[in-house]
């Protein structure tokens, strides 16, 4: 079969069969939670609507100690993903801090942590190189990366939604050292907005070279771009039909796309990157559920506080129980398991309660 080329219908077949082969019907999940640590941010993202100048009423940057208070309140997780605006004024020795302050406290918890974005963004205040800036971030405690401020890894798009951001070379410079270090990172796509298909292809084939040479990618994760409370989804809709942005005409090509890109990315990838993760944040309960049966084998995360996505306009929820993970792999007729960031030491869900707060 011609991947790029097949009807959706032949691709979802044939991922959903691929995906049963691979994985025996199980879909795996993790208990974290995200913790951002500044939302100020001189970068200017076209598609983000977290962003914030220091003037701003609602800008802030939380100490180490204010991250490591809030993590007090869900001491139960495995995971905590710290990411948080490109802040001009942070000096590497907060990072370090950051992570030292977060294992001290918490020593079982897998700390998920820092963008290609932010490491590069470490490297131009500190003048230190990517690697040593790594190897420091490592012996404090950090354990992978976010592959995030991929968005598409072709340059031509990158500049056009996010003309400050770090060079598709320089993100897979900073994501090959971190591999090599043995820091594993995930690695994402954000699709649904200028980007067309040949960029996809693209930006899958730069991510299947990579992992070819590292094996450092522990799964992907598909982000469809929200548009509702950026300048991009703002110029795309007045671009395409001189008119605000049709929110369900939208939503409806957003969907389409996902319902090719999954199966696409399932069996592109095969077992080379063994684990596609679905986004309920992006795509809502009911289609993540749906996205099983694209080839997915993982739900993402309990989250907890997701405000990135929030902020551009998504509409759904910041945070997930257990329980209402296992409902929702249940209902599609998968067996949840919740697993552990990197996929091993699976266990049974320990049915612990979760209070939303
Ligand atoms: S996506 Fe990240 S780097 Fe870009 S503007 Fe938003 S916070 Fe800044």
């Amino acid at each position: 079969m011609n991947l790029w080329d097949a009807p959706t219908s032949e691709l979802q077949e044939a991922a959903r069969e691929l995906n049963s082969r691979l994985h025996s019907g199980v879909v795996t999940y993790v208990v974290n939670r995200n913790a951002n640590f500044t939302n100020i941010c001189n970068v200017g993202c076209t598609f983000c609507g977290f962003q914030r100048k220091a003037s701003d009423s609602d800008a802030y940057i939380h100490t180490p100690g204010q991250i490591v208070q809030r993590l007090e309140q869900t001491p139960w997780i495995t995971e905590v993903c710290l990411q948080g605006g490109i802040h001009p004024g942070l000096s590497f020795d907060y990072y370090l801090d950051l992570v030292r302050q977060i294992k001290l406290r918490f020593p079982e918890i897998h700390i998920h942590a820092f963008s290609p974005m932010e490491i590069e963004a470490m490297h131009q205040s500190s003048k230190l190189s990517h690697r040593s800036i790594l190897i420091q971030l490592q012996e404090a405690g950090l354990d992978s990366i976010p592959g995030t401020a991929a968005e598409i890894l072709v340059d031509e798009v990158r500049r056009r939604v996010s003309g400050n951001k770090l060079s598709s070379q320089t993100w897979e410079d900073i994501i090959r050292c971190a591999h090599g270090l043995g820091i594993p990172s995930t690695c994402t796509v954000m699709y649904g907005h200028i980007e067309t298909w040949d960029h996809i292809r693209q930006h899958f084939e730069r991510l299947k070279n990579i992992q070819s040479d590292t094996g450092g990618f522990t799964e992907l994760v598909p982000l469809a771009f929200i548009p509702y409370k950026n300048r991009l989804g703002k110029v795309l809709g007045t671009a395409e039909k001189n008119q605000p942005l049709d929110f369900q005409q939208f939503e409806a090509r957003s969907l389409h796309i996902a319902e090719r890109l999954y199966p696409l990315a399932r069996l592109y990838f095969d077992s080379l990157i063994p684990n596609l993760q679905t986004s309920w944040v992006k795509l809502g309960l009911q289609l993540a559920s749906q996205s099983l049966h694209w080839g997915c084998n993982d739900f993402g995360g309990t989250l907890y506080e997701e405000s990135i996505t929030r902020e551009s306009g998504g509409q759904h929820g910041e945070c997930l129980t257990p329980q209402q993970i296992e409902q929702a792999i249940l209902s599609a007729g998968f067996q949840p398991l919740q697993r552990h960031t990197l996929y091993s030491h699976q266990t049974r869900s320990q049915g612990f309660s979760f209070t939303l707060s």
